[in-house]
């Protein structure tokens, strides 16, 4: 199944259309599973064999397309622990608390890891179809 979303962009962009694919299909796998989970340009781009900048740039699309959207996790930089989630750069505090270590961290102790997740009415058009249920 394609998403019909991102035709406009296969047209655009037909340089990409080959990785735009191979994102749609591994991005169905994880809207198929019972409970969708989020995408990690990291594992995209491994399942993918290519760059992640070359990934974020097609993630980026099916932002564009309404498809998936960002979340900036706030990592601890000790546990790797999610501290909090942030729909934009701009809102991150200078300072969070880490239930991991019980005190608050600011930039020099936790990172910023940009996953991406689906928008509802992704879920809701297409999980269903692809789970078969
Ligand atoms: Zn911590």
């Amino acid at each position: 199944m394609r998403f019909s979303e991102l035709d406009r962009f296969r047209n655009r962009y037909p340089q990409l259309s080959s990785y735009i694919a191979a994102a749609e299909d591994y991005l169905q796998e994880l809207l198929a599973r019972p409970k969708p989970v989020e995408i990690v340009p990291s594992l995209v781009a491994q399942r993918l064999s290519v760059d992640e900048e070359l990934v974020l740039s097609v993630l980026l699309l099916f932002d564009e397309a309404g498809i998936i959207e960002p979340r900036y996790q706030v990592r601890c930089s000790d546990s790797d622990g999610v501290l909090l989630e942030f729909k934009t750069l701009r809102e991150i505090p200078e300072r969070l608390y880490c239930p991991y270590h019980g005190r608050d961290h600011d930039r020099s102790d936790y990172y910023v890891e940009l996953v991406f997740i689906f928008r509802p009415s992704t879920i809701e058009r297409y999980s269903k179809a692809l789970s078969g249920r």
